[in-house]
């Protein structure tokens, strides 16, 4: 393993101990966003430690990630600051206010340079409050092409991985290379890479599909009628990016997600895919979105020329389309 590889896992590795650190304190302090979605400490923490550290490596490539200093509290909100300074020291040293403004200020909506970083610093906060998966997902774009990944499941146990007669702690980490492959690593620090491949399923039936835990992150309509046209009895809620993780080591076969009911205009975002993409792809999986086009890394913060997602062992994708475009067009004629 290069130095650069061993550093990157260290860093997410340590990323993930600080979130989990985090909520085994208590120590969240949930704020709303103008979306109504949750943001806790955890989640600023964590992108302030990437940041730290792709300054530190990668000053001229820029960062585009989910949070940002202008949905920080103000003053100091209920304390938000306080905690996120005192949860940060053991990890980063003493920092204030303006520091953590200054790393937060590293991300940026959209870039027209070549190379960057996409940073979901958590994925899936209400699982991650819910007690459920969560992830931290890190992608490194290309000329237009992921060609690192790094997802940490700070949650997850993948008991069919482990070594015959060890039982390995909860935890593990995805890392992928374009052409290079995927692997998952226990949270052990001494834990080897293991190489992973998607599962050879070929019979919609005996598939599993992974959805999203949040019904109001898909339409369960559209959902249960691509479940019953295919033919699959097993729907699996996962949040956020571990699903891509999932899928990526043969536990599941499909993740599928239309825009919501409530907001069919949804177009997802770019940091909620990246990292997890290539991992599935590198272990032989492929992922578009429910029209079967590629998601395109165009240096915004949307796939907006994507609508929703479907992700697949590969085998089973060409299948899943097809249905797919039946059930839009059956959507087409009841909405004209
Ligand atoms: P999942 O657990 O797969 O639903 O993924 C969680 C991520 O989905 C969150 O980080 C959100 O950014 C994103 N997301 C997907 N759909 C929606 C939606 N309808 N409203 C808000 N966030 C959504
Ligand atoms: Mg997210």
């Amino acid at each position: 393993m290069d130095d650069f590889v061993k550093e990157l896992i260290d860093l997410m590795w340590e990323v993930g101990i600080f979130t989990e650190t985090v909520a085994s304190l208590g120590m969240e302090n949930i704020q709303t966003k103008d979306d109504f979605s949750p943001v806790t400490v955890a989640d600023y923490g964590a992108q302030i430690m990437v940041s730290h550290w792709l300054n530190m490596h990668f000053k001229d490539e820029p960062l585009i990630a989910e949070e940002s200093s202008k949905t920080l509290p103000e003053e100091n909100q209920e304390g938000f600051i306080d905690t996120l300074i005192s949860v940060l020291k053991p990890f980063l040293g003493n920092l204030n206010r303006s520091k953590i403004i200054e790393y937060l200020e590293l991300n940026c909506s959209e870039t027209k340079e070549k190379s960057y970083w996409v940073l979901d610093p958590l994925d899936g906060t209400k699982g991650f409050l819910r007690g459920n998966q969560y992830a931290i997902s890190l992608g490194h774009v290309n000329r237009g092409v992921v060609d690192i990944g790094v997802l940490v499941c700070p949650r997850l146990d993948l008991p069919s991985l482990s070594e015959k007669g060890k039982t390995s702690p909860k935890g593990c980490l995805f890392i992928a290379g374009k052409k290079k492959g995927a692997w998952v690593k226990h949270y052990n620090p001494s834990a080897d890479l293991i190489p992973i491949h998607v599962s050879e399923c070929k019979e919609p039936p005996k598939a599993q599909l992974l959805r999203s835990y949040e019904s109001k992150h898909t339409n369960l309509e559209k959902t249960a009628l691509f479940l019953s046209k295919m033919g699959i009895h097993s729907s699996i809620p996962v949040d956020s990016q571990v699903k891509y993780g999932l899928l990526a080591c043969g536990e599941g076969e499909i993740i599928l997600r239309f825009p919501p009911t409530d907001n069919p205009t949804y177009r997802e975002k770019v940091w909620d895919h990246a990292g997890g993409v290539i991992i599935l792809e590198e272990a032989g999986g492929k992922v578009t979105d429910i029209l079967g086009n590629p998601f395109q890394y165009n240096g915004k913060s949307l796939l907006n020329n994507s609508v929703g997602v479907f992700a697949s062992n590969g085998y089973l994708h060409d299948i899943g389309i097809q249905v797919l475009q039946e059930i839009m067009e059956i959507s087409q004629e009841k909405e004209g």
